[in-house]
């Protein structure tokens, strides 16, 4: 349903109040013209659209609108709601994929998303109504990437795209062309790096969306503390994980004493042997 920003109704109530005063034969000479004229300009001239119009979702972000920050909220999952209903009835699909890579743990480091596969160029749409929060670049992440906040109360990431076709605080309906797919940032081909948050917090795709059928698996997706954020246990267990890059000259004694540990437990983590010689720039597991 399209919305009538409250500055249109401001004005239009204005304007057919000048209407109705012609109308009714109103001395218009009674009306301090200064004043009004000053409120039309100022009207005019407002372009603060935080004071005027609400974001989606205001009442479950406390009224919190930034344009840096994927997660800026920074709530804790035990401070999270213990099961709250997610609309997911207009959802379209961002890209039909299929999946490259799931939500879950890797190597280095966590991933909050599902990957899509693309071409350069192909569509990429926004999967539910919303406003356009973010519109950045991070060169050694996301590259060009859009952040929607949804009426629904999700937030919703687009990574590694070639560009946006969005501007800042734009309102987009599920399933408008937001941008063209691509490589950018810290990619090794052509996807879409996908996220959907609630209030800061990465929920699995995968929960929410079939992407064989590019639909939702129900209207409604029931987020609970446990369920959506069952993954806490395997970001700590990656975060643990500590990694040393070699360097040259490095031999597995001395490598073992930086780091506080001993060859043997090296040896171990890393499936190798004492006498494995290190290549510079070679990733070593130290925890
Ligand atoms: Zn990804």
């Amino acid at each position: 349903m399209f919305i009538f920003p409250k500055k249109s109704i401001l004005l239009l109530t204005f304007f057919i109040s000048i209407w109705g005063a012609e109308a009714q034969h109103i001395n218009y000479s009674l009306i301090p013209k200064k004043d009004t004229i000053n409120i039309y300009q100022e009207m005019l001239n407002d372009h603060s659209d935080d004071l005027m119009e609400n974001h989606p979702a205001d009442d479950i972000y406390n009224n919190m609108w930034t344009t840096d920050h994927v997660n800026p909220y920074k709530i804790p999952i035990d401070k999270m709601p213990d099961s709250i209903r997610i609309d997911c009835s207009h959802f379209v699909v961002p890209v039909p994929g299929p999946i490259t890579s799931e939500f879950g743990p890797r190597r280095y480091r966590f991933h909050y998303g599902t990957d899509l596969r693309l071409k350069v160029g192909d569509s990429v749409r926004s999967a539910f109504s919303g406003k356009i929060r973010i519109i950045d670049y991070e060169a050694r992440g996301y590259g060009h990437y859009i952040v929607i906040r949804h009426d629904n109360g999700l937030e919703t990431v687009y990574g590694h795209l070639s560009e946006v076709l969005v501007t800042m605080n734009q309102n987009v309906k599920a399933g408008q062309l937001i941008a063209w797919g691509g490589n950018t940032g810290h990619s090794t081909g052509p996807h879409l790096h996908f996220e959907m948050r609630y209030i800061g917090n990465a929920i699995n795709p995968s929960h929410i969306i079939d992407f064989n059928t590019g639909l939702v698996h129900s209207k409604n997706y029931l987020l609970t503390k446990k369920s959506s954020f069952y993954y806490q246990h395997e970001v700590k267990a990656v975060a643990a994980v500590k990694y040393y890059v070699v360097r040259k000259h490095d031999v597995l004694g001395k490598v073992a004493a930086r780091n506080g540990t001993s060859v043997k437990a090296l040896c171990k983590l890393n499936g190798i042997k004492m006498k494995t010689k290190l290549k510079p720039g070679q990733r070593l597991r130290i925890r």
